[in-house]
This record gives structure tokens, sequence and C-alpha cells, in this order.
């Protein structure tokens, strides 16, 4: 399994909710660097770029000696949920299952955070000042447009400030609390990468771990 994106901490954040959605990828998943800017290309470019991440995976493959059974890609989309999401996320993950076989696109809107704030315990376990405000909470994250904001100014109050080095761990805590497939609130791209993360257990990670 490879998780592949540009950020260090969003590709860690990306492994913790996929290892607890399908436990058989656990100790499996491997991470790629890779600068992605993929939403906003189209046609040939984008073909391009797909095939070099592809690329990257395959020589991967080749230095660990073993097979890649699925890719996850993570971005974020840096605009909230709208008409577009849809229309983004199917165009690039046809060409990235072009370019690799299989392949899921976690497209984030607008960004990861917007899903850290559909776990308030979870965050409020991690650092005891932090709290999610009464009017973050049981929305749709994916319409705030700068959810990293929310969690610097809204939630962290007067104590400690969130930074983006906190995001795993607020997943891990997400998870260890049981929290992770009953989120507070919705979000289309995190419900996206939870059937993507079923999907992909049933069809490409068990058949080809036999
Ligand atoms: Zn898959």
């Amino acid at each position: 399994m490879v998780v592949a994106g540009e950020d260090r901490n969003d590709r860690i954040s990306l492994r913790i909710l996929l290892e607890d959605f399908c436990p058989e990828m656990r100790g499996r998943v491997v991470e790629i660097s890779d600068p992605v800017r993929l939403h906003q290309a189209t046609g040939a470019n984008l073909a391009a770029r797909a095939e070099t991440l592809a690329r990257k995976v395959r020589a991967r493959a080749v230095r660990d000696d073993t097979t890649v059974a699925c890719v996850f890609v993570h971005e974020d989309l840096d605009a909230v949920d709208g008409d577009q999401y849809p229309v983004i996320r199917l165009r690039v993950e046809k060409a990235l299952e072009t370019a690799l076989g299989t392949a899921h696109y976690a497209l984030a809107v607008a960004e990861i955070e917007s899903w850290l704030l559909l776990f308030p315990d979870a965050l409020t376990a991690v650092c005891g000042s932090w709290s999610v405000p009464a009017r973050h909470r049981g929305r749709d994250t994916g319409r705030l447009a700068d959810p990293k904001q929310v969690l610097m100014r809204e939630v962290s109050g007067s104590g400690r400030r969130y930074r983006e080095a906190d995001a795993p761990e607020v997943f891990g805590q997400a998870v260890a609390m049981g929290l992770a497939e009953s989120p507070t609130g919705r979000n289309r791209s995190y419900e996206q990468l939870r059937e993507d993360a079923a999907r992909c257990c049933t069809d490409h990670v068990w058949p080809k771990s036999r």
C-alpha cells in the first residue's frame, strides 16, 4: 500500500485513518513524497503528472522488492465543497487509475484540517484547553473555507495553539477513542475516503494478499 502526497503530516494522518478503516493495511503502508498538484491539471498535463507519480511508485516497489496493492493520493482542494469537488475528484482519479491500475484520490475539502473538526472529543483529549465551539459542531466541515484558522483561533482559544504537526496525533486519538467511523457532523471528502478505504480493502488489498 502506498500513500502519496506533498505534506508529511497529511500522509501520516491518512495512513492512520486507512489502517483503522482497513486493518489489513496495518504495517503495509509506505509513504511517497510527491508535490502532486493534480487538482488544477487537465488533459495531457494531468496524465503526465499522474505518470510521474506512477514511475515513483514503481521505482519504490522495485527498491523494496515488493508489489503495490494500491495507492492513495492525498491533496487538499484549497476550496470549499461545491459542484466542482466531485468533478475534479473523478477526473483526477481516472487519470491515476490509468497510470497506476488501482488508485484512490483522497481530495480533502477544503483541506485535511476540516476532518479534524469532525472529532471535537479527540481534539480536547489531545489538549485539554482545546474546544470546538458549538457553531462548528455537527456541521458540514467541508463548507469551511479555512479550517486551519478555525483550529488555531477558535478551537485553541487562549491555550496552546494548534499546529499542523498536531494533526496525526488528533487522528490517532480519534481512532483510539473509536470515533473515526462515527464523526460528529459530516464532510463529503471524509465520507469518500471511508468508502474508498472499504472498497480498497475488499477489492484491492485482500485479493492481492492471498
Ligand atoms: Zn484500492
